[in-house]
């Protein structure tokens, strides 16, 4: 197929089956995926979004998908099996594109599972595969792989410190992400208290945010889905003195309302994050970050500049960091946002990526089984 990259598509994504859109479940997928959806919009394509029953899709057109959900692969070791429950929501939205796969240019995948990688080779219609997070498990490592080779370009990823947990970094096609500006407003001046921001489970590692909380005694706002109660229960537990918050999971808009007055936000993850959505929410409100520098972090945050990089699993290094807050400059990370993180940005280069894929793909009957 030749297109060229301004030709409107007709494009169908389909979303994660790990929750329906709108749960937090997703973590940093649905915004992501919301994001890219309404940036194609905005140039003319035409796109439906396929996602398991009860989401949202912001008022863009979707088909609800009804089954049980996956569980989500960082919560299982590195040998784990493929597993899919009965009546399973990702074999029945992988069924559904596949029934439509001939109205469409291009299918995209949201989800980081098994079935979408592996049925590629049987669709006729191209599949660009957005993978959101780093190396897990050998099964899917292995799938992706085969995919990367089979359909060269396909594999598209958020950041080079995600595409090197992989054998195959040289063969995924970097992203970045972006958001839309307008909906994060600059805050100059803050109140006293930092934030912490994602999904509560133990990669992201919220106790050691917690702890530098309370050995400084600054106030800690925690805002996000609670993915593992029992995780969060502990760590109440742990730091009964530390003077915390949950203010619970928020819709972007009052997100944002809440973590623009912050001092800071403290990133604090355990694995290497793919890329860390909330880390460039923040920065856009002109929130310096503190972050481990782990995974995509390291390539968001400029140290000393829009926020610090400290020692990762060193609570010390976060509370030294703390003391030396008065050093960023607010409106440094805003610009920061405006330069490589908004949704323009980030629109050029997914429709860049879906211009070579189309260019490059060849219908099995061309010879690229
Ligand atoms: N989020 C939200 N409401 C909250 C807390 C978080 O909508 O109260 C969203 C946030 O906007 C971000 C996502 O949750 O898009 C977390 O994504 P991130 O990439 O930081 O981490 P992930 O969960 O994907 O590992």
């Amino acid at each position: 197929m030749t297109t060229k990259a301004s030709d409107p598509l007709k494009i169908l994504l389909v979303s994660s089956p790990i929750g329906y859109l709108g749960s937090g479940s997703g973590g940093g997928v649905e915004l992501t995926l919301q994001n890219i959806a309404t940036q194609l919009i905005q140039r003319g394509h035409t796109l439906k979004i396929v996602a398991p029953k009860g989401s949202t899709a912001w008022g863009m057109p979707l088909v609800e998908i009804a089954g049980n959900s996956q569980k989500s692969a960082q919560t299982l070791g590195r040998d784990a099996p493929i597993i899919l429950p009965a009546s399973s929501v990702l074999a029945n939205l992988w069924d559904y594109a596949r029934s439509v796969q001939a109205e469409y240019d291009l299918i995209v995948n949201f989800a980081y599972d098994w079935l979408p990688f592996y049925l590629t080779p049987f669709f006729n219609c191209p599949i660009a595969h957005l993978v959101s997070m780093g190396s897990l498990t050998e099964a899917m490592d292995q799938i992706i792989e085969q995919v990367a080779t089979q359909f060269p370009g396909t594999i598209g990823v958020h950041t080079r410190s995600q595409a090197q947990t992989f054998t195959f970094a040289d063969r995924c096609h970097c992203l970045g992400n972006g958001i839309d500006l307008s909906r994060y407003d600059f805050c100059a001046d803050p109140e006293t208290w930092v934030g912490w921001v994602g999904r509560i489970a133990p990669e992201k590692g919220l106790e050691d945010a917690v702890a530098a909380s309370g050995l400084t005694g600054i106030g800690l706002k925690i805002m996000g889905f609670v993915e593992n109660e029992g995780y969060w229960q502990q760590i109440v537990l742990d730091y009964l003195d530390a003077p915390i918050e949950y203010e619970g999971f928020l819709p972007t808009d009052e997100l944002q309302r809440r973590l623009r007055v912050c001092r800071a936000l403290l990133m604090t993850p355990r694995w290497i994050e793919a890329f860390g959505n909330v880390a460039i929410e923040a920065l856009a409100c002109g929130v310096p970050v503190i972050a481990y520098r782990r995974g995509g972090l390291a390539e968001i945050v400029e140290d000393g500049k829009t926020g610090f990089l400290v020692e990762p699993d060193s609570v010390d290094g976060l509370v030294e960091a703390l003391g030396k807050l008065d050093q960023i400059d607010r409106y440094a990370c805003r610009q920061r946002v405006e330069a490589e993180y908004s949704n323009q940005a980030m629109g050029d280069r997914i429709e860049q990526w879906f211009h070579d894929i189309l260019s490059k793909h060849l219908r099995p009957a061309e010879g690229n089984l």
